[in-house]
């Protein structure tokens, strides 16, 4: 690899890497390289095959919207047949309380006025959010929830969704920096419910539907994918082949500085990269370590963005061995001092693939910001711990057959209130610098298809320099 590049992308997570191969496949004659710090690619995104099961580290699929996703690069990468639909099951989602499974959420109107998750009172309620006024002001997700579809909703749901799915507080959760879709159907339509309604009706209707049903949540389930045999990993291992020799591995950056017009990259080693164009496709924090310099109150920004740690812990045991097979994609908990589990998913129910036969694989997410002490305990204890709370809600009679434990310190970005306006204000900055990109899933969108469309963008402003 040269030391004197067009392009230098620090950072080979799903989104560096993404870059650097759209760059290189839109323009084969432009030098690009990527310099990642540790042994391996892919970042957050990672999976391996023991025993049978598939144990996905970081995500364990990812959920397809917009154009310019995964699904679009994974056939840019010549997936498509590698490309694993989940299972129906997975368009059904459950909530625990206090060890309980309740039935499961809710996906059409009957389901929601016969469903026992809420009082006649909650349901009332929520039904009335078709009259509460627009309201524009951005506001946590939270709180959001309670004004328009009242408290016991927000208790019941949004607690348990944020909580669960990134260990993070929904009181503190930007819902126009989380769920821009959610505030749009605000702000176009005044009600969620009736925009929803319109929005689908729309849809139906252009695809030659005559008689428009209602929205269904089980649309979510039917767009969430991963890889046949292999997991998450094989969409890593497929941007790091079509890279060939272009990234290098257990290649630190810590200096970045500006080389008459060219930036320099300066290894941990010593050693120095220059490229007219720099992408930093880092975590938040070490964006800021390198930023730091040039732009001072920008780092501080992304410094301040908190990252709860949360741990994966997954647990295979004999199918016979439960009372109560794990359905749908798995459970949210609402809260309590019963379980230290804030989220499952059923990895064999929605990817048979991924245990043997005659087994199951729940896959938990526990620790966050209501449960700082799980980040500490050891491997053995946080799978007994685990163990021991699915234990009860399956009416488990066998011990684990399988087991894995990861912790992720400084896991996911959590968008505050104001993030949406920061993130704009601080890109605005970086491009004055000129040649300097940001990118990842501090910006616009933690998930793998948020990762993946952002480094399209920063790919098309790298080619349009
Ligand atoms: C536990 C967990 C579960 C998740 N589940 C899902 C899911 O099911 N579906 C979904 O869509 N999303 C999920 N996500 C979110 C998603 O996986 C991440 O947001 C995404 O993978 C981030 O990718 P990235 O490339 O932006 O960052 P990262 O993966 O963090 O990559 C950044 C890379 O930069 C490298 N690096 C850091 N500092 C330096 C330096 N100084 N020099 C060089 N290299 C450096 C790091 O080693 C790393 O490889 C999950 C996240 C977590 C933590």
């Amino acid at each position: 690899m040269s030391n004197e590049l067009d392009v230098l992308v620090v950072g080979g997570g799903v989104t560096g890497l993404t870059v650097a191969q759209q760059v290189g496949a839109a323009a084969p004659r432009t030098s690009v390289a990527v310099l990642e710090a540790g042994e391996r690619v892919g970042g957050i995104v990672g999976s391996y095959r023991r025993e049978g099961y598939t144990v996905d580290t970081g995500p364990h699929g990812f959920v397809v919207y917009g154009p310019g996703g995964v699904s679009d690069l994974a056939s840019e990468l010549g997936l498509d047949d590698e490309l694993m639909a989940a299972e129906p099951a997975a368009q059904r989602l459950f909530l625990l309380r206090e060890d309980h499974l309740l039935e499961p959420m809710p996906v059409s109107v009957t389901d929601f006025l016969t469903s026992s998750l809420l009082s006649a009172r909650g349901k009332l309620r929520a039904a009335a959010e078709v009259l509460v006024p627009r309201r524009l002001a951005e506001e946590p997700f939270f709180h959001f929830t309670a004004r328009r579809f009242g408290t016991e909703v927000a208790e019941a749901l949004a607690v348990p969704a944020v909580l669960g799915v990134t260990g993070g507080d929904s009181r503190n959760l930007s819902v126009d920096a989380k769920f821009p879709f959610i505030r749009q159907l605000e702000r176009d339509h005044r009600s969620i419910l009736l925009g929803a309604l319109k929005v689908t009706w729309k849809q139906q209707r252009a695809a030659g539907k005559r008689f428009p049903t209602l929205p269904r949540f089980e649309e979510f389930g039917m767009r969430l994918f991963s890889f046949r045999g292999h997991g998450m990993q094989r969409l890593v291992d497929a941007l790091e082949k079509s890279l060939t020799d272009r990234v290098r591995l257990g290649a630190r950056v810590v200096a970045l500085d500006r080389d008459e017009d060219r930036w320099r990259a300066t290894l941990s080693t010593g050693e120095s990269v220059r490229a007219a164009q720099v992408v930093l496709a880092l975590p938040a924090h070490a964006a800021a370590a390198l930023l730091g310099p040039h732009l001072p109150r920008l780092a501080a920004t992304l410094t301040e963005i908190p990252h709860p740690d949360v741990r994966v812990v997954g647990i295979g045991y004999r199918r016979a061995d439960l009372r109560r097979q794990p359905d749908g994609i798995g459970f949210l908990t609402i809260p309590t001092e019963h379980t230290h589990i804030l989220g499952t998913i059923h990895t064999s129910t929605i990817f048979p693939d991924q245990a043997p036969p005659d087994t199951v694989l729940i896959r938990t997410l526990a620790g966050g910001v209501q449960d700082r002490a799980f980040a500490e305990l050891s491997p053995a204890d946080a799978v007994e711990t685990i163990h021991q709370d699915l234990r009860r809600v399956f009416g488990i009679s066998g011990r684990p057959v399988f087991s894995f434990d990861h912790l992720w310190r400084r896991a996911i970005p959590e968008y505050q209130v104001g993030h949406r306006a920061r993130m704009d204000a601080g890109l605005a900055e970086v491009a004055r610098l000129g040649g300097l990109h940001l990118a990842g899933n501090t910006y616009h969108g933690v998930g793998v298809n948020d990762c993946v469309r952002d480094a399209r963008r920063v790919a098309a402003d790298v080619l349009g320099s």
